[in-house]
């Protein structure tokens, strides 16, 4: 069995200099490989590093809606380089954020589309966030062509989201929320999603899965998330585990 967890913060600072036995205690539970997500110019660059570092990691670099104001030209420019560099598989985490509103909406609409055109121009997938904000993400992705795929990371939409978001090419990915056990409608989201559209990832150090839940999350725990999953789809976790590596190699061309 082996797994992957396509979305973590092994470059957040919680993790700094212990990055190894991270990874070490990551491969005891059987997590073979992991995608590093960068946000800003910061995270960006210490995703980089640490995918040239470590055989393992790969990384991702994007704008989170966050610091969308602060995407300029040069910005562009920049995250463009840092797109073409090896191992960097996906343009992400990118998305629209409600609930921190951190950037003026109109701002962080027009970065999300931006960037999703600039992974098109470089046939790159799209990791995409999304948080309170379902409907406008659903109408941006409608309108973009997504052929290279796009995954909607730590997907918690309500069901009837999750039929909307089906009709279009993205694949979800779950994290420990998907253990919770009051999240009935991600339950329900989980059932809805066939297998072969179906990632799990921990975005570590957050969203800590059951039984680990109010500790600091890493990235071995997706371990606990493909168990929910397996759970939630009536099957065994071997299979999560071949399926959710099979979709995670593909869309992110890992081979
Ligand atoms: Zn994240």
């Amino acid at each position: 069995m082996r797994l992957i967890d396509n979305h973590t913060h092994l470059n957040d600072a919680v993790f700094r200099g212990r990055e190894a036995d991270y990874l070490a205690r990551a491969k005891a539970l059987q997590v073979e490989r992991l995608i590093c997500v960068g946000q800003d110019p910061e995270f960006n660059l210490r995703a980089l590093a640490l995918a040239a570092q470590f055989q393992l990691v790969y990384a991702m670099v994007g704008y989170c809606p966050d610091v969308a104001s602060k995407f300029d030209d040069a910005a562009c420019e920049l995250l463009t380089q840092q797109l073409r560099q090896p191992k960097v598989v996906a343009l992400g985490e990118i998305g629209l954020d409600y609930y921190w509103d951190e950037s003026p909406r109109e701002v962080q609409r027009a970065v999300f589309e931006r960037q999703l055109d600039l992974a098109y121009q470089l046939h790159l997938p799209v990791n995409i966030h999304t948080r309170d904000a379902f409907s406008d993400c659903y109408e941006i992705l409608k309108r973009h062509d997504l052929r290279y795929g796009a995954v909607l990371h730590s997907y918690n939409g309500s069901p009837a989201m999750t039929q909307r978001f089906l009709t279009l090419n993205v694949q979800f990915s779950f994290s420990g929320v998907a253990s919770f056990t009051k999240a009935t409608e991600v339950h329900e989201s989980v059932k809805l999603v066939p297998l072969e559209r179906l990632l799990v990832e921990t975005d570590a150090p957050y969203l800590t899965p059951k039984p680990y839940r109010g500790k600091q999350n890493e990235p071995g725990y997706v371990y606990y998330v493909a168990q929910a999953i397996a759970e939630l789809k009536a099957c065994s976790l071997e299979r999560v585990a071949a399926q959710t590596y099979a979709n995670t190699v593909k869309v992110y061309h890992l081979e």
